[in-house]
Parts: structure tokens; C-alpha cells; sequence
């Protein structure tokens, strides 16, 4: 076929394509327009999925009649002049294309009036072309309703999913234009049904207890913070669940950058990042942040639908999102209650060397001796917020599996595996991050038979593995000789735990870096497991390391180390009370 330049209404549908894709893309554009004018109320029907029709209407600033043409122009647009301004736009839209696609694509129709105009402005459009225009009576504001999307182009109606699919897309995105603009009265109707209202009160956890619950909504925390306090600083504010409230997806985080809803990984990684060791595997937070920050310091423009931003400081943002939600997730981290009584707490501050081991043990932990391990047990990059454990006195043992121990407000039960593996991660890590995890030669070295692809990996990762306290030998071309393992790996099964690291250091998430996964693995093989009898002392000491740990309450994997039966539950459960 020879070069040929295409018909304008034809390279107008392809255009179209990249900016409107499904139903949710009218809506996303129709409602930003919305906002733009500064609506406070914004109601967005939708008709068959959005193929029907889509109606957005808003009580705006309007067009003035004489640009109510230009607004349907291609790069038509009132929100920026020049170049200049596409550095610092502070608007949803600016590149004019979202009438003129919509235009290309489906019929649609306008009806608006600003403030000073005594009569709106009506113009109708179908097949790109207009069909009727007129002035006629109207609130003010606008606005736009979009029949028969896509009935002109049957290749991408054929690509829809099913109207259910559209109209979830279509929900998604107006909760989160409701999240993100809490002074906004959204309501959205679909098939004539009501089914979402937010308050427009201009408060975050008003739209959050209306999106998932009162409950919910009660225990989220709320942050606002300034990476600086300069004008180019990062702003962080919205509201994180604490650990105790997940989700097993990860719809429920929500992420603006200067208002616009976002896809970042960067953002989306800080955030999970912050809850670390926190949550179970495969359990998400709730989570809605707003990032602000210079318009100069984010490129909007990298994508059609412009749903993805790029930083220019990158890592500023990391930090600003992940070190505001750490603190206060680690601060919160509620199971078990926390609070040392009040002669307990007086004596954390003096000055006296560590008690003996005596009084069951329990007093030796309040000296300032633990304040110090403490701070030492804190990795100098992370900087955790510590936070402590009750005082626990051990009662003994159930099951081969729990320790029983009593604190100040009724009884614990901690998993002897998961609270081993909590203080030898630690440990571990620690020892990783100081090159120094100590090694234990054995006197017959160790035949370990390799798959070709732990072969492979095993090659690739030599010195990872020396640095974790393995000295490995080639042996043959399917085999190697364990000559050193990591010392605490010395009473139980090394070779196991050797060949799950390779297969662990190819395989997994790929935020996790292989300190991480060493340091898990490595954990999990050497902890106590359940099912070994305990002795008193050997419980107490446990109980000793793990309050010296950073997160005491979870394993690395994010499951509990304890539980705890409160002194009021009991009292109920008794009939005491
Ligand atoms: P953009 O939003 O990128 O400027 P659009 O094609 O979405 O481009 O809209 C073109 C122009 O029409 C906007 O710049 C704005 O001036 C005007 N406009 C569109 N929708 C509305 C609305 N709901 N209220 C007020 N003005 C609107
Ligand atoms: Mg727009």
C-alpha cells in the first residue's frame, strides 16, 4: 500500500483511542473539568456501563458563550497560554483534547452558564459534527451528556468488558475524586440508582466512613507532614490504617499527587515499604495520601491519560510518604496493649546498673541497660520508633509451642517460633548490614545436590552467600560442599536451610533485597520451633531478647508473635464484672 496521509476523521479516532479508552475515561475527563471550574457539587449518571450514556453536571464556573465553540477545538484549552505554563500547571486538564476526543467518539452535548450570563449556552454534536446550537435556560455551571459511546467505532466497543466491569471502573475512579476533593458533594447514579453520596464536609475521614465504613474510618490515623518547611518541600497528608486493619488488595490505597490520582510506583512501594514486617503476606493496608509539591517537580504529561507522574526528586518523596507512615504504624502497633504502668515507668529513667536476674527475672528489663541495646538494636539508616512491650513475667509453657507470661494488664501467650525468628532477624540483619555474621566451620563438610537452576544461582550468588556466613565448593557440576554455615544455623539443618536461600534469592518480590531474604530465611530456619519444651530460663531470656527487638509484636513475615487476654476480658468472661 502506498504512503497515504489519513483522513482528519480518521487520525482524530486514533488520537481519540489514546485519551478515551473505556467509559471511565469520559468520566474521568468530563469530572476533572469539573473540578477545574471549581465545582462544589458534581453529579455523574451513567446509563448501560457508559456506552448508554454518561452525564456529568456541575455547578462550576461554566463557559462563557462566545467559547463554547473553542472548547470542542483540538489543544483548545483555558488553563495554560504557553510553554512556560505547562511547568506549573496546577489544573487536571490543560491539553485541550479531551472535548474534541470525546467528540470523535460518541455524541455529546453541552449545556452551560457562568455567573453574569442571563441564558446558557446549548450546542450538540454527532458523527464530529455540530448539529445544533442555542442559547436556553440553565443553573449555573455545566453540563455534558454522552450518548452512544463508541457506537462508531465497533473495534473498541468489542474490547469492552462486560457493563459491570465499566461500571466499577467508573465507581473507582469518582470514590476516588471524592477522597481526593473532600468539599466536593460527588454523587454518582448508575441505571437510575443511587449508589454512592460523599458529604462534601471537607473532611477526609467523613468521605472514608462513607467509602469503607464508620468502623474503619474510626481507626484510621491521620498524618500531615512536611518533608521541609521551605516552599519546595514535599507535603504528606491523608490517613493510614493501622496494622490491624487489611485488605488482600490493593484497591483500598489511594494516591494524589497535587490532586491528581496516580499510579507512581515509587509512592505506591514507600507506602507498602511503611508497613514492613507489619502485615501478613498478601494483606494490604487502607491507605489515602495526598503528595504536594512544586508543579515544577512533577512531569503530569508522561502519559495520555495522564495517570502516571515522574519526580524529580524521586527519592525526596520516598522519604517524605515513608518515614511519616512508618512512625505512626509503628507507634500504633496496638496488639498487645502497651502501656507500662506507672512504677514501672518511673524507674526506666534511673540510673542504676542492671538488676540481677531476679524477681522472676522481670525487673532485670527496666534498667537503662535496655534503653542503651535498644538504640544500639536500631539500624542507624532506619531509625525505627521503638515500640516496647509490656513487662512479662513467664508462667510457663502450653502446647510445646506458646510461652504463658502475665504483664500488667492480664495474660500473654507468645509463639515461641515467631518470637525467635523476630530476634534472629534482627540479629541477622544487623550482623548483615555490619558485614559480620558469624560463620561456623564444620569439621565434615556438608554434600548438597543441586538442580541445574540452583546451579546456576548458586554461581551468581557466591558472594551474597559468603557474606551470610556460607563457604560453598563447586563439587562436580551438579552438587557442592558446605565447608562453613552461619552460626546459628549449627543445631539445626543447615543443608535445608541453605538450599531454600537459593531458591528464595532468585525467586519473590523484587522490593525485597537479599539482606531481607537472607535475613528471613535464615531466621526461620534457625528459630526454636514449636513443639520443643522450653525451660523457664530459656522462656525469660526469650522474652528479654524479643523486648530488645524493634517490632516485638510481629515475626518478619508480619504474623503475630503474641496475643494477649486483657485483664477485663477475663474479669468478663469469669462473670467478675
Ligand atoms: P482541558 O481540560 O485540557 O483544558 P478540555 O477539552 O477538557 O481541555 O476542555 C476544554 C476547555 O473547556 C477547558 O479548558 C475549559 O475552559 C472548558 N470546560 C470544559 N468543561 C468545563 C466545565 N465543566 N466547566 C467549565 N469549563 C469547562
Ligand atoms: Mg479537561
Amino acid at each position: 500500500m502506498p504512503i497515504r496521509v489519513l483522513q482528519p476523521e480518521v487520525a482524530m479516532k486514533i488520537a481519540a483511542g489514546e485519551v478515551i479508552e473505556r467509559p471511565a475515561s469520559v468520566v474521568k475527563e468530563l469530572v476533572e473539568n469539573s473540578l477545574d471550574a471549581g465545582s462544589t457539587q458534581v453529579t455523574v449518571e451513567v446509563r448501560g456501563g457508559g456506552t448508554q450514556l454518561i452525564r456529568v453536571t456541575d455547578d462550576g464556573g461554566g463557559i462563557p458563550a462566545d467559547e463554547v465553540d473553542l472548547a470542542f477545538r483540538r489543544h483548545a484549552t483555558s488553563k495554560i497560554s504557553g510553554l512556560a505554563d505547562l511547568q506549573s500547571v496546577n489544573t487536571l486538564g490543560f491539553r485541550g483534547e479531551a472535548l474534541p476526543s470525546i467528540i470523535a467518539v460518541a455524541e455529546i452535548s453541552l449545556l452551560t452558564r457562568t455567573r453574569t450570563e442571563l441564558a446558557g449556552t446549548y450546542v450538540a454534536f454527532k458523527r464530529g459534527m455540530m448539529v445544533e446550537q442555542g442559547s436556553r435556560g440553565c443553573p449555573e455551571g455545566t453540563t455534558v451528556t454522552v450518548r452512544h459511546l463508541f457506537a462508531t467505532v465497533p473495534a473498541r466497543l468489542k474490547f469492552l468488558k462486560a457493563s459491570s466491569t465499566e461500571v466499577s471502573h467508573i465507581s473507582q475512579l469518582v470514590t476516588q475524586y471524592a477522597l481526593a476533593y473532600p468539599q466536593v458533594r460527588f454523587s454518582l447514579l448508575i441505571d437510575g440508582r443511587d449508589v454512592f453520596r460523599a458529604p462534601g464536609s471537607g473532611k477526609l475521614l467523613d468521605v472514608v466512613a462513607q467509602l469503607y465504613g464508620l468502623e474503619t474510618a474510626k481507626q484510621m490515623i491521620e498524618i500531615d507532614r512536611r518533608s521541609r518547611e521551605d516552599k519546595d518541600g514535599v507535603r504528606v497528608w491523608g490517613c493510614v490504617s493501622p496494622p490491624s486493619i487489611t485488605r488482600n488488595n490493593r484497591t483500598y490505597i489511594s494516591l494524589f499527587v497535587n490532586r491528581r490520582w496516580v499510579q507512581n510506583r515509587r509512592i505506591a512501594v514507600a507506602t507498602e515499604e511503611a508497613y514492613r514486617g507489619m502485615l501478613q503476606v498478601g494483606r494490604h493496608p487502607v491507605v489515602v495520601l495526598n503528595v504536594e509539591l512544586p508543579p515544577t517537580d512533577v512531569d503530569v504529561n508522561v502519559h495520555p491519560a495522564k495517570g502516571e507522574v515522574k519526580f524529580t526528586r524521586e527519592d525526596e518523596v520516598f522519604d517524605a510518604v515513608y518515614r511519616p507512615i512508618r512512625a505512626v504504624i509503628v507507634g500504633s502497633s496496638s496488639v498487645p496493649a502497651m502501656h507500662l504502668p506507672a512504677e514501672v515507668r518511673r524507674q526506666d529513667g534511673a540510673s542504676a546498673p542492671p538488676a540481677a536476674f531476679d524477681a522472676g527475672g522481670w525487673t532485670t528489663s527496666l534498667t537503662t541497660d535496655r534503653r542503651d541495646d535498644r538504640a544500639e538494636a536500631r539500624s542507624p539508616q532506619t531509625q525505627e520508633v521503638v515500640c516496647g512491650l509490656p513487662v512479662l513475667r513467664v508462667v510457663g509453657q502450653l502446647g510445646e509451642t506458646y510461652v504463658v507470661a502475665e504483664g500488667p494488664d492480664g495474660m500473654y501467650l507468645i509463639d515461641q517460633h515467631t518470637a525467635h525468628e523476630r530476634i534472629l532477624f534482627e540479629k541477622i540483619r544487623r550482623q548483615l548490614e555490619e558485614s559480620r555474621v558469624q560463620s561456623q566451620g564444620l569439621l565434615e563438610p556438608l554434600l548438597v545436590e543441586l538442580t541445574p537452576s540452583q546451579g546456576d544461582r548458586l554461581e551468581s550468588n557466591l558472594s551474597t552467600l559468603a557474606s551470610g556466613g556460607f563457604e560453598v565448593e563447586a563439587f562436580g557440576s551438579n552438587a557442592c560442599l558446605l565447608r562453613a554455615v552461619p552460626w546459628l544455623l549449627q543445631e539445626s539443618n543447615p543443608k535445608d536451610a541453605f538450599v531454600a536461600i537459593l531458591d528464595e534469592l532468585s525467586a519473590g518480590s523484587a522490593t525485597l533485597e537479599w539482606k531481607e531474604k537472607l535475613a528471613m530465611t535464615l531466621s526461620c530456619h534457625g528459630a526454636v520451633r514449636a513443639g520443643q519444651t522450653l525451660t523457664l530460663d530459656e522462656m525469660r531470656e526469650l522474652i528479654k531478647q524479643l523486648e530488645k527487638t524493634n517490632l516485638p509484636r510481629t515475626c518478619p513475615h508480619g504474623r503475630p508473635t503474641m496475643v494477649h487476654l486483657s485483664s477485663s476480658l477475663l474479669e468478663k468472661e469469669f462473670g467478675r464484672r
